[in-house]
Parts: C-alpha cells; structure tokens; sequence
C-alpha cells in the first residue's frame, strides 16, 4: 500500500507484548484492511496510547508507516462497547471472533464490507439483552455464516450441488468440503464423489438458512434446542473449517461451551 501516514478508524482485534515494553496490535481498520501495528512503550504503566487501545472500542488512529513496523502515533475513543467488556457472556463470544478475525483475515487488504459486518454485529450484541451460551453460540455461528459469503464461499443450501435441481426435506444430504446440499439421487448414482456426504436433520438445515439472512434482531427469536444448536454448530463449524483460511483444529463455539456447562449447573442446583 502507497501511504505513509493515515488517520483511519478501526478495531482492535488482538493485543500481544513485544520487546521489552512495546506492544503489537492487529487492528481492523475501515479503509486499510488489517493492519500490524505497533504501539511504542504501550506496556509502559503510564502509555498514552494503551487505555484508549483495547479491543471493546471503535477507535480512531494515526499511522506511520515505517520500514519494518506500523506505528500507532495517536489513538482517540468513537465508541466503547461497555456491555461487551462488563458482561462475561457477551465478551466471551466478541473475544472468540475477534480472535478469529485477527487469525484469517490477510493484512493490508481494504474491505470496508468487512469493518460494517464487524461494527453493526458488536452494536447489536451492545444493545442485546442477556445472551446465553446456546444463543451466543448460534450469533457467533451466524456471523460465520455470513463471513463466509462475504469471502466469496457461497454455502448451497437450497438446490442440490450436482444437479441443480431444488431439494426438498428429507431428501439431501450434506457435504461440507463440496460446501452444501447434495439430492439423495445425486448422492445414490454418483456414490464415488459423494461418500462423504451425511444426513442432516430438517431443523438444523433451517436454523442454517435462517441464521445465514435473518436481521440480527430476528437472529435472538427461534427457539434453540439442545440437538438443533448442536447440529448446527458443527455443520457452521465444518464449513469454516474446509473454507476458510486458517488451521481450525478446535470448533470455533469452544471458548462458549463453558457458558453451556455454567448455565446447566445452574439449572440444577
Ligand atoms: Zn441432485
């Protein structure tokens, strides 16, 4: 990229000690992409820079680039997200994707579609009342969802990936490396291409193809069984896993199950 400063707003995705009192942050900005920043002296205890720099805020920074490093020259606070940072739920889940983010996304690639799917998501979980592990692990499960179409992987939800034709219930089966719905004729006739393909319950494909185009509103409304959640967080979680970039090797609703384990307990004592 042809700049040496700019003034940008971003999002603070990571934070991670470097040298001795320096830190590297990963920043998603608006018109710069991802960026590795560095902040100069931020374990300091009295840095300027660092309060402002945490990752519950949409921040405004000045960036020079240098020959090796990015640095972080001034930084000013546009909105801290309170609720995300107080509440253990909700930071919980906004930690996990971010943490997400800061691993798959390329740096120094603008994508200003991927700053507004970032930004109205943490608004929304901003403002939403309480959010449980089984809901957090659906609204996680549908950003992904629409991470993946953003990126170009369109999931194939409604017609049969070989023949085109539509599918009806209760007679596909799905292939999360092929990235859909195959017809149970497709699947029966070419069985060579098609051995891995599983059966999909009725309600986790519904939840799938709800969660994918819902608003985010309509996203806290269905009921969530324990089956259904389940189902459908491994089926989001294979689709991440075959396509998009990065090494997947825990589902990416690990850092939720916890909540999960927290809420049954409560339940019963
Ligand atoms: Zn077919």
């Amino acid at each position: 990229m042809n700049w040496t400063s700019v003034k940008d707003e971003g999002i603070v995705l990571h934070v991670a000690p470097f040298r001795e009192a320096d830190r590297l942050y990963s920043i998603l900005t608006r018109h710069h992409g991802k960026l590795r920043c560095l902040g100069r002296g931020a374990q300091k205890p009295k840095a300027k820079l660092a309060p402002a720099l945490e990752p519950f805020a949409r921040v405004r920074v000045e960036l020079v680039r240098g020959r090796r490093f990015i640095t972080v020259t001034s930084v000013e606070t546009l909105e801290r997200y309170w609720n995300l940072q107080q509440d253990i739920e909700r930071r919980t889940l906004v930690s996990s994707v971010q943490g997400h983010l800061h691993r798959f996304v390329h740096e120094d690639h603008p994508d200003d579609e991927l700053y507004d799917l970032l930004t109205e998501w943490l608004s929304f979980l901003e403002g939403a009342k309480q959010i449980g592990g089984a809901r957090g692990i659906f609204l996680q499960g549908a950003l992904f969802l629409r991470l993946l179409d953003h990126f170009g992987y369109h999931v194939e939800l409604s017609s049969c990936l070989s023949c085109k034709s539509e599918v009806l219930p209760l007679s596909c089966r799905w292939h999360a490396g092929k990235g859909g719905l195959v017809c149970t004729d497709c699947a029966r006739r070419d069985s060579h291409d098609w051995f891995a393909a599983q059966r999909i319950r009725d309600e986790a494909l519904m939840l799938l193809k709800f969660a994918r185009h819902a608003s985010l509103s309509d996203l806290m409304r269905p009921a969530l069984k324990g089956r259904d959640i389940e189902d459908f967080a491994k089926l989001v979680h294979d689709l991440v896993a075959h396509h998009l970039p990065g090494y997947y090797d825990t589902p990416f609703y690990e850092s939720l199950l916890f909540l999960l384990s927290l809420e049954s307990n409560a339940k019963t004592a």
